[in-house]
């Protein structure tokens, strides 16, 4: 059977209801796209990042599942002022975190509030709902025309 119960704890239905940081950003000066065909999410992350490399603004907006939509505005509300270098950071540790076998705990010094969405590693097929917005904003950063896929 497949039990969501743990998956779905109370922050991701929490964000999954209100999202942080959603809608288009104006003026912004980098966004891309993001699909995960596996699942049809589709999201379109904007950032606006000063000369200080800082991540002054992030927004979302698409329409997906519930785990793309919580991880996302986690994603969004845990970005938003910090240098793009705290960006590298928390992605490496958020893919390491979704893809580490069970027995390893998630690195929650690291990744505070995100890592509630360790339970993903339980459904692997979820996997790529919870990481398509780090990939996406990724190719935001580095002004990647081509729409990030999972595949
Ligand atoms: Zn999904």
């Amino acid at each position: 059977m497949f039990d969501l119960a743990d998956l779905y704890q109370q922050v991701i239905i929490d964000h999954t209801k209100s999202p942080r940081n959603y809608g288009k950003l104006e003026p912004c000066n980098h966004d891309a796209e993001g699909y995960n065909p596996l699942c049809g999410d589709q999201l379109h992350v904007y950032l606006q990042i000063n000369e200080s490399s800082i991540i002054e603004d992030v927004k979302f907006e698409g329409q997906g599942c519930s785990i793309s939509t919580a991880s996302a505005s986690l994603m969004t509300e845990a970005l938003k002022g910090k240098p793009v270098s705290e960006f590298e950071r928390l992605f490496k540790a958020f893919h390491a975190m979704a893809t580490a076998d069970m027995s390893e705990a998630a690195d929650e010094e690291v990744l505070g509030k995100l890592a509630v969405l360790a339970g993903v590693k339980e459904f692997p097929a979820r996997i790529k709902c919870a990481t398509l917005c780090w990939h996406t904003l990724k190719s935001a950063i580095e002004d990647n025309s081509d729409v990030a896929k999972t595949e």
